[in-house]
């Protein structure tokens, strides 16, 4: 028998569907010009197939739902609070654990205690709150990526390692004494999804050890990274997808985790932590910003669905199934002439817009424009990762650098779109890539002074 039901197929059924809109092309056309060509400004009821985001956009479970209908809404010490630490600790080994309503906000709260204006955190890449977040105490995020990072076509496996040669220039540099954090960010969703092997942790863990430098998990895809260890890197391939997540966290002093995206829940994040007087400073302020520590900003029903989607997510035949449907997109994506960021990591896929349409020069967003028209042709939502986010602009809005790449994201969702949904996506984007000459370039009308992306409104080029 060669036909293996779980290799196959993802290891649920669906209990409870949510409508899809459909428009035709002239409400679609309507809808842009009203959202200033910003697929952020577009209403959720516009959209067909919704590929912004990955966070908090998942589908729970029969079992989360069982579970959240025992949230215990009890201001200090409820049973919820304890079944979701007893899980949480059971993960990460961590003996302190702080809950948050998201991870932007541990972040504020960790780096508020634990680093010092005028220091270094140094990363493979920050996510873009996590670099907000280190600025706003006054420290300096310093991405050291891996060299093959930005090689797209490269299908070398690990490709969202740190760079250890750099790591170490800098800690034992002149500026290795400012180094107050070490943070890898698993997987690396800031350049394109791609994994951290076990070998890089232990060896940064190492590095940052030895010039006393703490060593930091951003686990928002613990379970996702586990998953492409298990597949990529010699001597796992024999572990469970949980056993590589809990040496992963042994390996760190502590972590911050948005659960938007492995925990398998709209809302929730946690710090873990190993030094009691670094909770202890996290948790006043945690009191004074978010909650109680018992809570964190969270409802006892999110603790709940979180306690028992932290479990889920590591199940091997659902990281299968994801990893493969993933892979699939990127291979139907591939096949119309369109190229991605290799190799397909699982969260997302990262279109090549910049090679797609090299008729539109950067200061025209090729990224953008690609985005835009995924949208007018289908319906479908997604997010430029290109010069109108990265690039530098002058007063009047004109690009004067340009970002090194001009991608579009795709973020799938988790449990959410059956394969009829993803092989539509493709199938729009192969359309485009019949006669990419069509799509036009943009012009800034209006832009705010700060995270730009999400406020910027545009005009076509015809
Ligand atoms: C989403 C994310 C964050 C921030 O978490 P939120 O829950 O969105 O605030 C931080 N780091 C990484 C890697 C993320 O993907």
């Amino acid at each position: 028998m060669t036909i293996d039901p779980v290799t196959m197929l993802p290891p649920y059924r669906i209990k409870v569907v949510e409508p899809i809109p459909f428009l035709d092309a002239g409400q679609r056309r309507e809808a842009m010009a009203s959202a200033g060509y910003n697929p952020f400004n577009l209403r959720a009821d516009q959209v067909t197939i919704d590929l912004l985001s990955d966070s908090g956009t998942g589908a729970t479970s029969a079992d989360q739902e069982a579970a959240a209908a025992r949230g215990d809404e009890s201001y200090a010490g409820a049973r919820s609070w304890f079944r979701f630490r007893e899980e949480i600790a059971d993960l990460t080994g961590y003996p302190h654990v702080l809950p948050v309503h998201q991870g932007r906000a541990g972040e504020r709260v960790l780096f508020g205690a634990l680093l010092k204006p005028g220091q270094i955190c140094v990363s493979n890449t920050h996510f873009d709150t996590t670099h907000a977040n280190v600025e706003l105490v006054g420290a300096q995020a310093l991405d050291l990526p891996c060299p093959e990072a930005l090689d797209f076509d490269s299908p070398a496996p690990f490709k969202g390692n740190i760079d250890l040669d750099r790591l170490a220039e800098v800690l034992a540099g002149p500026d290795g004494k400012r180094v107050g954090l070490v943070l890898m960010t698993i997987t690396n969703n800031g350049l394109g999804a791609q994994p951290v092997s076990m070998a890089n942790l232990a060896a940064a863990a190492d590095l940052a050890r030895r010039h006393g430098v703490p060593f930091f998990l951003d686990a928002a895809r613990f379970a996702e990274n586990a998953w492409l260890v298990s597949r990529r890197e010699a001597g796992y391939q024999d572990w469970t997808p949980r056993a590589i997540a809990v040496r992963a966290f042994e390996l760190a002093d502590g972590c911050v985790v948005s659960l938007k995206k492995d925990g398998l829940s709209s809302i929730g994040a946690f710090i873990g932590l190993r030094d009691a007087d670094l909770h202890a400073r996290c948790e006043a302020n945690l009191i004074a910003t978010e909650g109680f520590s018992t809570y964190g900003g969270l409802a006892g029903h999110d603790l709940e669905r979180l306690a028992v989607g932290v479990r889920e997510v590591l199940e091997p035949a659902y990281l299968q199934a994801r990893a493969a449907a993933t892979a699939r997109l990127a291979q139907m994506i591939n096949d119309a002439g369109v190229a991605t960021v290799q190799p397909a990591g699982v969260h997302a896929l990262y279109l090549n817009a910049g090679r797609l349409l090299p008729h539109l020069p950067a200061e025209r967003f090729p990224g953008h424009a690609l985005a835009c028209q995924l949208y007018l042709d289908g319906g479908i939502r997604c997010a430029e990762l290109g010069s109108l986010y990265l690039g530098t602009m002058d007063d009047d809005h004109r690009l004067v650098r340009p970002a090194p790449f001009e991608l579009v994201r795709l973020a799938i969702p988790r449990r959410v779109y059956a394969e009829e949904h993803l092989r539509y996506v493709a199938a729009v984007l192969g359309e485009i890539a019949k006669d990419p000459e069509q799509v036009t370039g943009y012009r800034i009308v209006s832009a705010p002074a700060v995270l730009r992306h999400f406020k910027v409104r545009l005009e076509p080029l015809r």
